[in-house]
């Protein structure tokens, strides 16, 4: 963000075209293309084996990447370069901190290395230290650290270098829940204070939706959809998308009328409308899925409804209560739904399920593109 308001057109920090990546005969990842501005907190979010590490580490140079058509990071094409030279600093899950050194001589390691001289170092250690607050902690034993303190000596020793990114493998996955709450705000406006580019790798989809800028949701190898955090949770572009950041009451069929952006699918012979939130263009006779947010399913007592909204008959199934909301289970026609209200039922009641077809979404089963680099990726391999 810093150099944003100079330089309008300043070069992205990291622009990746047509990557991928094989183990043997695994395609870890399926032509990734992904351009990064300076100054951007992004996320790169997806299941166990989707491919995050893999890039994160292409990106950094820990692997050798088996081709990609683009791969730099501010302006300079590193595909060829070893990843001691490319300008990045990477935190892991585990931290790596040496243990037989202190505090103060973990932080300056990198800038040992650069031959950085040792009154300078200690400055920019200090300094380090005092950002990730832990001012008092210079000359202390690692082992004398919580994990949580260990966490922020490995975040010091890698920003200290002054990298143009900093790349963070699931840098919270060892702290139990309550630390890592606190430390996903401490780190975001770490971040902000910095100014840096940090990319970060994570399953938790409440973590990438709190922290970024913006989130690259993968599957399998391959980007489904990248955009805000607002952007992914409330149009999300694909089923496994919808699927993953947690939306219930997905409903899948083929899609039956277009008017603008509202797409009607019918699903086992109910027409179901809904806002068209994919990224190609809807398709009449195209599988996709309608899904509704459980907040946005609205409960009425059948005789005080008029039927001019959207709507299925509904029996109360049951009620879990869920701390703060109530969930209701209903049975309906088109099989059980979810509603989250406070206005709450009766086990047994008949009701009426509606929304709001502008608060519901229709989306593709799967990315348009999804289909020819399978096809290509197949052929590629033996
Ligand atoms: P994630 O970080 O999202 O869990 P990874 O990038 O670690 O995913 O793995 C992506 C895929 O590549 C998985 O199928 C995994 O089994 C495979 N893989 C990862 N590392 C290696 C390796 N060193 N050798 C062979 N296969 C690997
Ligand atoms: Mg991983």
């Amino acid at each position: 963000m810093k150099d944003s308001i100079t330089t309008p057109n300043a070069t992205p920090v990291l622009e990746v075209a047509e990557l991928v990546h094989r183990y043997g005969p695994v395609i870890a990842l399926h032509e990734i293309s992904l351009t990064v501005s300076n100054g951007e907190f992004v996320t790169i979010l997806g299941p166990s084996g989707s491919g995050k590490t893999t890039l994160l580490r292409v990106i950094g140079g820990f692997e050798n990447v088996s081709s990609a058509a683009v791969l730099k990071i501010a302006g300079l094409d590193v595909t060829n370069l070893p990843a001691n030279h490319r300008p990045v600093a990477t935190v892991f899950q585990h931290y790596a901190l040496f243990p037989h050194m202190t505090v103060g001589e973990n932080v300056e390691y990198g800038l040992k290395l650069r031959k950085v001289s040792l009154a300078e170092r200690q400055k920019r250690a200090h300094k380090a230290l005092d950002l990730v607050r832990l001012p008092d902690k210079y000359s202390r034993n690692i082992n004398q650290l919580s994990g949580g303190e260990r966490q922020r000596v490995a975040f010091a020793r890698a920003f200290v270098v002054e990298p143009k990114i900093l790349l963070l493998d699931e840098p919270m996955g060892a702290l139990d829940e309550k630390l890592r709450r606190e430390m996903q705000i401490e780190v975001r406006s770490l971040q902000r204070t910095l100014g840096t580019t940090f990319i970060q790798v994570t399953h938790s989809q409440e973590e990438a939706l709190t922290m970024s800028d913006r989130i690259v949701v993968m599957n399998r190898g391959r980007i489904e959809q990248i955009g805000s955090p607002h952007n992914i949770f409330e149009s999300p572009a694909t089923q496994f998308v919808a699927e993953f950041m947690g939306l219930r009451n997905i409903l899948t069929g083929t899609i039956s009328r277009i008017d603008g952006d509202l797409v009607e699918i019918d699903h086992r012979s109910h027409p179901l409308v809904g806002r068209w939130t994919g990224t190609c263009a809807p398709v009449v006779g195209a599988p996709a899925f309608f899904a509704v947010h459980p907040r946005n399913l609205v409960l009425k007592r059948q005789e005080t409804s008029d039927e001019s909204g959207e709507g299925v008959p509904a029996y109360v199934r049951s009620l879990v209560y869920k701390g703060a909301d109530v969930e209701i289970e209903v049975d309906t026609p088109i099989g059980v739904l979810i509603g989250a209200t406070a206005r709450r039922g009766e086990e047994g009641d008949q009701v009426r399920a509606t929304w709001q077809s502008r608060r519901a979404i229709v989306a593709p089963l799967v990315a348009s593109s999804r289909l020819e680099p399978d096809i290509r990726s197949l052929q590629a391999v033996p």
